[in-house]
């Protein structure tokens, strides 16, 4: 137990909202705990945090993903020896080209460093002058081609590099664009809609000679996509390595073609005059990357869609029966390509909204952050842990019910 002033350092430690102290909102605890593994410190309150169910699935902010203990085996193996960590970045990236079916691999700090990577080596090549001098290279900007449809927030990850995005709409407007300064085309895999497919993407890319580069970063399962895009004739790929593959948060993949691949290593860490300084990758999450990689596609992928689909059914059946009440399961059609469920009720008739629900899951005991708000409470269970799926169902109902 904590005491008093423990409590009341912990909840200062809490967030403002609307001008209310996030601490007035925290509610007794209505009995349910969480088992965590028991460990000699509680680091998370000793600093005043409150871990709490994943109900949102794989948000970087809300640290991704928990790893499994094969991949934390692999992190306290290698946090015991040292070892060239140039020879472990090849041998590693070696085993997942070998286990992904392509030319080359490499273990980066994130899908993010990644295309950060996979641009530079698109410029540079082997060329250990413009390593150096990235992103400021002289001569005409650089340019990579996107679509208009596909302009996100990660795109900055490649403007990085110092060139210029230039957008286009359609096949034809794409095959135009391409000129003497065009170093790459971007493709952004769950983008809502594409202007030019896949396979138009690639062949346009292939006709010219320019890379083609395809950032789907939360795009497993399924786990074919891990395949999929680089047979298809992409030259580059990145996936994250800390969403559904539960690897470390801080570590993903980039793979494709060889010269490429080995033009990105140039472009990393440890090499202290480029521009992928900065996303250092130690041996440990070299290695429990390439482990959570194993893991994930040895995994019975079936097994784990209806363990999902039955936890959706039983926090569904926590809330029937409530009036007004509706639950419906959906599957996001790519990036988070898994089972949710969304409820939805009368406002007036439960005197509470689903934006109030959500607020009252994060202050209440044990803390469950879930998602939706507008008009509905949308809920993650790929994330869970076996044990919290009674807790959040029962923790809905209460919520649900208390008006
Ligand atoms: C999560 C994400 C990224 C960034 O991935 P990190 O592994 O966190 O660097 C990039 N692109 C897309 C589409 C993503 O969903």
């Amino acid at each position: 137990m904590i005491n008093r002033r423990k409590t009341l350092k912990i909840l200062a430690g809490l967030p403002f909202i609307g001008g209310m102290a996030a601490s007035a909102l925290i509610t007794k605890p209505s009995g349910a705990k969480l088992e965590r593994p028991k460990y000699s410190r509680d680091f998370f309150t000793e600093l005043g945090l409150r871990p709490f169910i994943n109900a949102r699935g794989t948000i970087t902010a809300l640290s991704g993903s928990l790893m499994l203990p094969e991949v934390m085996e692999a992190v306290n193996y290698a946090s015991q020896q040292f070892v060239s960590l140039n020879d472990l970045q090849d041998r590693v990236g070696e085993r997942i080209a070998e286990m992904l079916n392509c030319e080359a691999a490499m273990v980066s700090s994130g899908a993010a460093a990644g295309m950060t990577l996979g641009t530079a080596a698109c410029i540079t090549g082997d060329d250990r002058e413009k390593i150096r001098l990235l992103p400021n290279l002289p001569g005409p900007e650089r340019e990579v081609i996107i679509q208009k449809t596909h302009r996100f927030a990660y795109d900055h990850a490649v403007r990085n590099c110092g060139i210029k995005l230039v957008e286009v709409d359609g096949p034809e407007e794409m095959e135009q664009a391409i000129n003497e300064r065009t170093v790459m085309m971007l493709f952004y895999n769950a983008a809502s809609e594409h202007s030019v497919s896949k396979v138009e993407f690639v062949a346009i890319g292939k006709r010219h000679n320019v890379p083609t580069f395809n950032d789907a970063a939360a795009d497993v399962p399924p786990v074919d996509n891990l395949f999929k895009y680089t047979e298809m004739g992409f030259d580059l790929v990145t996936f994250s390595g800390g969403k559904a593959m539960r690897g470390p948060q801080s570590a993903g993949l980039l793979f494709g073609r060889k010269d490429l691949i080995e033009a990105a290593k140039m472009n990393n860490n440890p090499n202290a005059d480029s521009i992928g300084r900065g996303f250092k990758v130690n041996k440990e999450e070299m290695l429990a990357m390439m482990v959570a990689l194993e893991n994930y596609l040895g995994r019975d992928h079936e097994k784990d869609w209806q363990e999902w689909e039955n936890r959706v059914d039983r926090i569904a059946s926590a809330v029937e029966n409530i009036p007004t009440v509706e639950t419906e399961q959906y599957v996001p059609a790519v990036a988070n390509h898994v089972p949710h469920l969304r409820i939805t009720w009368d406002e007036e008739e439960l005197e509470v909204t689903p934006e109030e629900v959500r607020e009252k899951l994060r202050f209440g005991h044990p803390s469950i952050e879930a998602a939706g708000g507008g008009n509905s409470l949308d809920l993650s269970v790929f994330m869970m842990q076996p044990e919290e799926v009674g807790i959040v169902g029962r923790r809905i109902r209460e919520e649900l019910t208390s008006g």
